[in-house]
Order: structure tokens, then sequence, then C-alpha cells
């Protein structure tokens, strides 16, 4: 299969100039072994969320066709020190979830009495540590699966969203998707109602075709990812929808294509809402889409590509907007842009589950 093969190496920059007119992969490939060795002081504010930040940094890599710069060892060492384990089997009735915590910061956090509270495991940590062990070839069979399953369930609500934590905080279609990918992820649904998450997904598009995070909300490029990658992974829609018949659908398909085709500005960039600026990383949520409805050829790739490049930093990674300093985030989201447009030498993407399709399968 061509995704078996290995990636082409291009030919080795002979300048050390900005290069703005190709997409640099030596250059990101350094920047992401910076910041696998060490995070910049700016993400300390970010630390509870380092499992996802490890997730940009390792799928990137990934992307790249560069995971051998990873000890992958040592990275399934971490990812399982961890996950959240329940006293017994009747624990994983109580209410909680037994996911896997952020970071080592929010395992052991003290409440206001100062009393330890053990279990802050959290939906998106949960995707993102399972995505990690699937990039890096951990044999899947071996987590405990059951326990991060059945306790799931204890977080969907009756209107069938999902809390992304059991102590409480927003619920809205990102805890959705990452039910959703967590369920595929692990091969087993027992952890999620799919016709009660279907039944909130289709709550959420909105009139003029997009889907917002919650009913009645504006319709927002990650959300409509979250939701056209949820009804994807659930099985609930066919890949490539637009040449098997849309009318057929759950979703209205015309409507919610008439949407995102007006999200690619006269920049080549994408916005994620109307009257937003062009932002790299909708290039992914809004791309993604389209991949799977089967209309990634109605944007303007070559227009887009530009967009990109002036968002692509001299020394590697991307910015959010044309000339800003590089993120972790939009730079993870622009190499899964050029690997959507199909850039030589990176690795196809797996889009509804946001890692590549060697890794997915
Ligand atoms: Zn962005």
């Amino acid at each position: 299969m061509e995704f078996m093969k290995d990636p082409v190496e291009p030919e080795p920059s002979l300048s050390f100039s900005s290069s703005s007119e190709n997409f640099d992969r030596d250059r990101h490939v350094r920047f992401l072994q910076m910041m696998y060795q060490l995070l910049p002081s700016v993400y300390q504010s970010e630390e509870i969320n380092r499992l996802t930040l490890a997730y940009f940094i390792i799928s990137g890599l990934d992307i790249l066709g560069a995971l051998d710069r990873v000890d992958k060892d040592a990275v399934v060492g971490w990812v399982l020190s961890l996950q959240v384990h329940p006293g017994n089997k009747a624990d994983l009735n109580n209410g909680q979830f037994y996911g896997f915590h952020g970071s080592r910061t929010s395992q052991f956090p003290p409440d206001h009495n100062g009393v330890l509270i053990h279990n802050n495991s959290h939906l998106a940590s949960t995707y993102s540590a399972l995505a990690i062990l699937k990039i890096v070839g951990y044999k899947m069979c071996n987590i405990d699966s059951e326990s991060i399953l059945k306790s799931m369930r204890n977080l969907q609500q009756p209107d069938g969203s999902f809390m992304p934590i059991h102590t409480g905080a927003e619920m809205d279609l990102r805890f959705i998707y990452c039910a959703a990918a967590i369920c595929s992820m692990l091969e087993n649904w027992i952890g999620m109602d799919k016709e009660k998450a279907k039944e909130y997904i289709l709550r959420c598009q909105s009139y003029d075709g997009g889907f917002g995070l919650t009913p009645g909300s504006e319709s927002h490029g990650g959300a409509t990812y979250c939701a056209v990658a949820s009804l994807r992974l659930m099985g609930f829609i066919e890949d490539d929808i637009l040449s098997i018949g849309a009318p057929s659908s759950i979703i209205d398909v015309p409507l919610l294509l008439d949407w995102i085709m007006q999200r690619q500005g006269k920049d080549g960039g994408i916005q994620g809402r109307p009257n937003k600026a062009s932002d790299t990383c909708y290039a992914f949520w809004i791309g993604a889409v389209l991949r799977i409805l089967g209309g990634y050829n109605f944007l303007d790739k070559k227009a887009l590509c530009v967009f990109l490049l002036t968002c692509q930093y001299e020394y590697g990674g991307f910015s959010k907007f044309p000339g800003q300093f590089p993120d972790l985030y939009h730079s993870y989201y622009g190499f899964t842009a050029f690997s959507l447009l199909e850039e030589r030498g990176l690795h196809p993407l797996c889009v509804e589950l946001g890692i590549t399709d060697l890794a997915a399968t």
C-alpha cells in the first residue's frame, strides 16, 4: 500500500536563508526535535496539557517522516504512567472517569482544604495519550481499555454530549469527538451511546450549514470538524459522501458544503467563521471536513499553499497569522495541512483520527 512506503527524503538545503517558497521539512523536523527535548518557558502555563503538547510533537514528527527521532520506549513508559486505574471493578460505577491525566502536575493536586485529589483524568488527555501510543506502535490490546471505556460512559449526558472530566466542565462537540476517537482507537464502542451522540451532533448543525459547538450556537470550523469526523468514526456517514449521493445523508450536505466553501479567503487562507482572518489551523479543520466529504479538490490548493508559506517561520514551525512567531499548535496544523496538500515526503493522514494513516492501521 502507498502509505507503507518510506517518505521520500528531500534534497538537503544548500542555503540558510528563510525559504518562503517551499515547505522546509528539514527545519520543521529540527523545530520539533527542539520541542521534544525541552519545551520553551512560554509553555509553562500549558503544563496541565503536556500530553496534548507531546501529541503535537510526536504526531508532527510522524507526519514529517521523522519518527526515528523519538525514544519510543521512553514515550510509552511516560504516557502509561499518566493513566489512572480504579481500585477495583466496582469503582467503574462510582461516576469517575479512569482515563489519563494531562501531566504529572495534574496527577495529585490538592483541593482548597489541602486534600489530595487523585483523579483528574480528562477526555482530551486520554485522546492524546492513545494517539501517541498508536503512533509509536504500542500494542493497544495491552491497555486497560475496559476501565477507560466503562467509566467513560459516566461522562455522557442524557442529551448525548460529554463532560470532559467527571468533576464537571463545559459539554460540547469537542468531547463527543474525543470519546468517538477513543472508542475507535480502542476498537470498542461500549464507551458511549452512539445514537444519543448522533442526535446531539445533528442538533448542532446550524441554519447556515456549519456546526456550532452546542445546539443553536454559531457555526465554527473546529466544531464542524468535530461533528463530521465523529459521524464518520461512528459509521453514520460514508467517506466521499459527495460522490455517492449526498441527499440520503443524515446531515444537510449541500448546505454544509455551501458554508465550507465560503471559508477560503482572497488571500488563499482559510478562516474558522465569517468575518475572521485566515488562520493556519483552519487549513486542517476545514480541509479535513472537505477530505471526508470527498470535496478537497474544491479548494484553491495553490492559493492555500501560498498563504500557508507566509506563516512558515524561517527556523521551522508555523504561526497562526503571517509573519508571527510559531507555536506548537499552529505548527502541527501547518504540517497536517501540507500533508493534505500532498507535500512530498509527508505521510498521508487519517483525518478523522488526527494521526497518520500508518499509525491508524
Ligand atoms: Zn488557529
